[in-house]
This record gives structure tokens, sequence and C-alpha cells, in this order.
């Protein structure tokens, strides 16, 4: 039962004749009168009956004022896709952001080489459409300052110049009945448009599986890709209502140019559908709320259906289709749509904007702190986006105490406080957002020697799920203070952090290349002399696939809190004998440069799907030596970063905060494809795991909670999750439901030290 997480949206299917002349006009302004989310008309360019599509639908976008248009689909061999480009961008300007493209590889061969177009096979069909989008997608990218080039069979171009960027991200659907073209669909388009009177019983299950696979494939999320469905008007709303929920469709267009067909369908199927796909949906639905696609600015008036967003956020709140929407499209790993973005700039504001979301339950909420969640989806497709970028200040308490915004990134804050000598241990890179780390642990530069960043907390003010803002600490509401520090996301929006910071100098940076033989001894070996070494000394490694062929080297990046070049050198000699050098850097900097980012900051353009595991374990020694090398063999394509934990980490008893594996010396980090093989590479490793830390792995479900928190953890936090938020608003990040039961699933080992 797939669910793509997208809002319902109705359209209408026009025939575009040109007699009477105004006929399918006049059928698009009823279309919107009806408050229809789309119009759109087919493509017959050979056809001397039909109005000219291109050009019907800038004269329907001119003719009204908030009705998404669209082809239903463009005729891909006789229009030209880089002019395409340019007429879309164009329209979508003038139009405030309206359109969409529907595109098609051609079917009516005979008329299409009439009118002087190339007839191609299926096959070369599929490729011809490959390459248009990428001519297409070439045009509107404006942030490559390079001429265009795409070397393609059927289209290339050489040197083409880029622009304009269309107002919004106008969303390519493609018509694909077979395979070929559905696999092309999962790689390359965000819709699939079929229409309903062409399909066989399955065929809809079938073109999804495809879809879905092929965007797997491709590191994409199978909800980046919208189901659009042409119906007929003897479709019964609960027959859409099972397309819906059964086969993912948001998108229903009626095939129609009846004046009444529209009404009934608008009046009597859409809130029909709406209800029962509601009610099927129940409390853990996704998205259902209309989206406000294109609202001119001069009708704007942002809210989720007819609920408008407070005053207080409502000047700041960023609709699709207007300026500043792009930035909500890419996180630092996925893209997203949603429907609606609040931006408050207050502790107040955030509460009117939590109050606000949980009037809205059933559509997905998003808290965007610094945008590079993995387990977390900050953005979402068709929900709510709460953005605390602009709760971004570090202040300065006195003494070694600060107070920092969620919105803040780990690099500016190692910036303002290098001035004052002092540092709170974080990350390893400094783009990583202060709400989203600062809620699940922290595993950083000095964490041997520091600790977690929650360590450091002191104090976190919260706006819970009923609105309220909460000051949590070890005095007060010690219970919520212990849930944050390790399942933070499931309690709140986080509006302010309060840390000690420490005393931090120069610090040594070593980077070392190993040449590595037997990569399960050599991982044994690097295990237990991080173990032994001072405290001083964290440490990361990081395994790649080995090219046939070649020798296998491991690099590892290390960090030894010393500003004393001798001291440090002794301290990584153990580090460094574990197997020969063949390369070598080290240098004396600070800690503020080991997280500065490039100049300009960090720009996310994520689209994908990210596919990670994390785990938490006392030592390397085998059998998982032999399982991470294994996952590391020459024919793999995933990268394992071992990271040092332990040390001051495990000086705080495990009953203390919600992170629980204190006990662990290493973070494991697997990213690769979620391929069968990654899937069952990563399976021998899991047995010998102690725990997971949230923020690295991105299968939430169930299984992977009973990793995170062992049975007495997962069920105190179960117990709060059900005082603090009964509802279960906050659910984007390893949900702990308040209504499950813990089940019998592998919890964390505590079987006692496994070391020889
Ligand atoms: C390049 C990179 C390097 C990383 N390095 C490290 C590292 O060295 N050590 C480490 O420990 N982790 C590291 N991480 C993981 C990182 O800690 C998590 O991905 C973290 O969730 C990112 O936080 P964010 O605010 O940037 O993300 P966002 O995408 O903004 O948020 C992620 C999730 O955090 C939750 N969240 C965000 N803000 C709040 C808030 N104010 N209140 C409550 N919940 C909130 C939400 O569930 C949200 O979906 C790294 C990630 C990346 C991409």
């Amino acid at each position: 039962m797939p669910e793509y997480g997208h809002p319902l949206r109705f359209g209408s299917f026009i025939t575009p004749v040109n007699r009477p002349v105004d006929h399918a006009v006049g059928l698009a302004q009823l279309s919107e009168d009806l408050s229809l989310d789309l119009v759109t008309f087919q493509d017959h360019p050979y056809q001397a009956r039909l109005h000219d599509t291109w050009t019907l639908l800038s004269w329907v976008a001119a003719k009204t004022t908030r009705i998404q248009v669209s082809g239903n689909v463009l005729n891909l061999p006789l229009r030209n896709p880089a002019v395409l480009a340019r007429s879309v961008a164009s329209l979508d300007l003038l139009s405030g952001g309206r359109v969409a493209l529907g595109l098609g590889a051609g079917w009516a061969w005979d008329a299409i080489e009439a009118m002087g177009g190339r007839r191609l096979s299926i096959a070369e069909g599929v490729t011809a459409l490959a390459e248009a989008l990428d001519v297409i997608r070439g045009i509107w990218d404006t942030s490559d300052r390079t001429p265009l080039r795409v070397a393609g069979t059927f289209y290339a171009v050489d040197g083409a110049s880029r622009g304009p960027a269309p107002a919004h991200q106008v969303p390519i659907w493609v018509g694909a009945y077979k395979p070929r073209m559905q696999r092309l669909t999962g790689r390359q388009a965000d819709g699939w448009v079929v229409g309903l009177p062409a399909l066989q019983a399955g065929d809809l299950t079938r073109g999804n599986g495809v879809i879905d696979q092929a965007a797997l494939a491709a590191g994409r999320d199978p909800g980046d890709i919208t189901r659009l469905l042409n119906v007929t008007a003897g479709e019964s709303a609960a027959d859409l209502a099972r397309f819906a929920v059964e086969d993912g469709v948001s998108v229903f267009i009626l095939i129609s140019d009846d004046p009444a067909e529209l009404r009934h369908f608008a009046e009597r199927t859409v809130p029909e559908v709406r209800n029962r796909v509601g009610e099927a949906r129940g409390r853990h639905g996704r998205a259902v709320a209309p989206h406000r696609i294109g609202t001119p600015a001069a009708q704007r008036e942002p809210g989720l259906g007819d609920d408008p967003v407070p005053a207080s956020l409502a000047a700041g709140a960023v609709l699709p289709g207007e300026a500043g929407y792009a930035r909500y499209t890419s996180s630092y790993f996925r893209g997203g749509a949603p429907a609606l973005v609040l931006r408050p700039a207050s502790p107040a504001e955030v509460q009117d904007a939590v109050r606000f979301a949980a009037r809205h339950r059933e559509v997905p909420l998003g808290l965007l702190s610094g945008g590079h969640g993995l387990s977390g989806r900050s953005l979402n497709h068709g929900g709510i986006v709460i953005d605390l970028g602009a709760l971004g200040d570090v202040e300065h308490l006195g003494g070694s105490r600060v107070r920092i915004g969620p919105g803040a990134n780990w690099g500016q804050v190692a910036q303002a406080l290098a001035p004052l000598g002092l540092a709170i241990t974080s990350g390893d890179y400094g783009g990583v957002g202060v709400g989203g780390l600062a809620t699940a642990g922290g595993i950083g530069w000095l964490v041997r020697e520091h600790g977690l960043t929650i360590d450091h907390l002191r104090s976190v003010d919260i706006v819970t799920a009923d609105g309220a803002l909460v000051h949590a600490s070890a005095e007060e509401n010690a219970d919520l203070f212990w849930a944050m520090r390790g399942a933070g996301a499931n309690f709140g929006v986080a509006v302010s952090f309060e840390l000690e910071a420490r005393p931090v100098g120069q610090v040594a940076f070593v980077q070392l290349v190993f040449a590595v033989d037997d990569m399960a001894a050599f991982l044994q070996r690097w295990g237990a002399a991080v173990e032994a070494a001072d405290r001083s000394v964290s440490a990361t490694l990081m395994c790649g696939p080995t090219p046939p062929g070649q020798q296998a080297t491991v690099q590892a990046l290390i960090v030894v809190d010393s500003d004393d070049p001798d001291l440090a050198v002794a301290r990584l000699q153990p580090l460094a004998e574990v197997a020969p050098v063949i390369r070598q850097s080290a240098q004396l900097t600070t800690y503020d440069s080991l997280l500065a980012l490039p100049a300009g900051g960090e720009e996310q353009h994520g689209r994908g799907e990210p596919r990670s595991h994390s785990g938490l374990i006392r030592h390397l020694i085998p059998p998982v030596t032999e399982a991470l090398a294994a996952l590391v063999s020459a024919d793999a394509q995933f990268v394992v970063a071992i990271r040092s934990a332990g040390g001051a980490t495990s000086d705080v008893p495990a009953a203390a905060t919600a992170y629980a594996a204190r006990d662990a010396n290493f973070l494991l980090v697997v990213i690769g494809g979620g391929s069968a093989q990654f899937t069952h590479r990563w399976e021998q490793v899991v047995p010998a795991l102690n725990g997971l830390y949230l923020s690295f792995e991105t299968d939430t479900g169930p299984d992977a909670l009973a990793r995170a928190f062992p049975p007495a953890h997962l069920e105190r936090l179960r117990d709060l999750k059900r005082r603090w938020d009964p509802s279960g608003l906050f659910r984007d990040n390893f949900f702990i439901d308040p209504d499950v039961t813990p089940t019998a699933v592998a919890a964390p080992s505590v079987a006692e030290d496994a070391r020889p």
C-alpha cells in the first residue's frame, strides 16, 4: 500500500478544440471557478481541429489567476526541448509559478512524420525523452554559470546559454505506460501520469513498483514522484479513494469537456474522495491538505485549507511558487515540496507555529534547523515545515556558559566561541545544525576528551506539542530534560540551548593513509590502539572499496587536543604503528578552523534519498571486524566510517540521559545504496552492535528504535511521549509512537563484555 506523502489534488483534462474558438478557455475558467487545482490539455500539434496546446496554455494562464496549467502530455517529438524549457520558464514567471510540464515521448508517428518530426522506436523515444529532460533542467539551472552542453543522440545542445529560471520548481510529469519509460520516470521525473481508460487491472501496482525501484536505485525517494491519474466521470468517489489509498495516486484529473460533469466532479466527488482518503489514512496518515500553488501575491493568504496561519507568522510564511520557496525544495540530502513553510523569529512565534501545526496533525510536520538530517526529515511533501533559521544567536552568558539558538550551525558556534578560548564538542562538520545534533547526541572531534554535545547541556527551552514554552533542566522538568538528551526530536521544538563550553586552544589535526593487507586484523589493531590512546585523541577511520588490483588503503583523521607538537606526536604514535603509513600530513590548527565552511557558506541541493546505517559498539573485535571487512571488500560500493566514541562519553551513567550506549567506544556509519547486497552485509554487522546512534540511521522503524534504546529507556520515553506529545505531533525522526507497546525485537546487547 504505497503512500507517497503528497496532498490530494484534482484537475480537469480538456480537449483543446478550436471551434468554438474559446471553448477550452471557458472550461478552464470554469475549472478555476469550481476550485479545481489544475487544468490540463492534451497535445496533438498535427490536428487541424485543435488549438496549439502551448499557445492555449499561455492564453489560459492569462485568463485565470490561481489554477495550475499543464499539457497532458506535451508531444516531445514536435517540441524542441531547449526552446520548450524557455517557454515553460517564461510562462511560469508570467503566471506567478503556475506551470507544470507534462511530457510524453509521442505515439502518432505517421502524423508526427507528416509534420516534419522524426519517427522513433520505443527505445529511441525513451532515450530521447531522457536527453530532453537533461536539456530542459540544464536550461533552467541558472546556478551553473557554464554554457549548457548535452551530447545526446537525439537532442544535443552545445554551449547554450542558461535561463531564465522558472518562478518555482516546475514539476516534470512523464506519461509512461511501459516499464522502460516508467524506469525513466523513477530516475528523472517528478510525476507519473497515466489515463485510467488505457490501463489493465494491476497496471498501477506494477508501474508503481517499477518506478519506486528505479527511484531507489537512482538514490531518490519514491515519494519524490507524484502519481497522477486521468479518470472519467464513470469512476465513483469510492473508486478514486481506493486508487489514492492503495496505489498512492494523489492527483485525479477528470477527462471531460462537459460543464455538468466538471461541476459534479468538483462539488460532489472531490469532497467525498477527500473524506474517504482522510478516514482511511487515519491519524498516522500523511498529506491531505490542499496545496495552494502559485497564489498571486495580491491574493496571498497563507494557510492550510480554510485555516489562515496566525498573524505573527503570516508575513514570513512561504508558499509554493513564492520567492524563497526554492530553499525548501532541497536539504543537504533530500528534496521536498512542503505546502507551507513557517518562519518564526522568536520562541513566542514558534509557539504560534506549533499550535497551528497541531490543528493540522494530518499533514507531515518538519523541524528545520541546519538541514543536515539523515534520520530526521526536516523537509516533507505537502506538509508544514517550521524553519528555525531565524533563531540562530550564540550568546555568551559569562564564564563558560553560552546560550545557542537551534538555527545556528556548529561552524558558527565554534567561530563565536574561539575568541573566548572556548569550544563545545559537536561534530566534524561545521554546516550541521545545532537543533538536530544537540537533541540527538553529538559525536565530534573532541568526543573522547569532552564526551557528547548533550553532556554539556545545562538546560533547554522547548515548545511542546500543546504550544507551551517549557524550561527543562536537572532541576525543572527533569524527565523532559532527560528525554531531550538523545531523543529530543520526539518531544518538541528546542528553541534555546544553554551549554557549558570548555577551554580549547590549538589542536593537532593529522591525516594518515595506511596500506592494509588484512582489513579485519587491521581494524582489530586500530580498535585496541584507539581504546588505549590518551583521551585527548579522537579519530575517524574512513574505509572504502579497493579497485581490483590495487593496494587496499584506509584513511585516518585524528585530532589531538594539544598545542604541544611533541606531546601530540607521542600520543599519536601508537595509532601510526597499526599498519604501514603511505601518506601523512599534520598541522596545528584551531577547533573553529576544523569546522570552518567555505567562504559564502554552504548551499544545499540534496534531492535524493540517503541510505545509511549506524551502530555503536564496544570493541572492534571478531566477528564484527570480519563483517566490516566484508562490507568494504572489493566488489562493494560502501563507505564505512569508524569514529571514536568512548572516553568521557562513558563517564556518564547509561541511565542519566536518553542516549544510552555509554560504554560504546566506536560509532560505525555505513553509507551506500539501498541494494540487497548493502542490506545483507549490514545484517552481518547488526548482531554484534551494542546500540544505535540515531543521527546517522535512515531506517527509523521499530526494530531500529529498539536497537537505539534499551527496553527500560524505551518504556520511559514512551511514557514521556504520552505525557508531552500524546497525539504524536512530532514524528519526523525516530517516532516513538505513544500507543505502541514494545515487542520483543532485538534490544541492544547487554551481555557481558565480549572482549577476550
Ligand atoms: C555532513 C554531515 C556531517 C555530520 N557530522 C556529524 C558529526 O560529526 N557528529 C554527529 O553527531 N552528527 C553528525 N551528523 C549528523 C547530524 O547530527 C544529524 O543529521 C542532525 O540531525 C542534523 O541536524 P540539523 O539541524 O542540521 O538537521 P535538520 O535536517 O534541520 O534536522 C534534522 C532533524 O532534527 C530534528 N530537529 C531539528 N531541529 C530541531 C529542534 N530545534 N528541536 C527538536 N528537534 C529538532 C528534527 O527531527 C529534524 O528532522 C552529520 C550529518 C551530516 C549531513
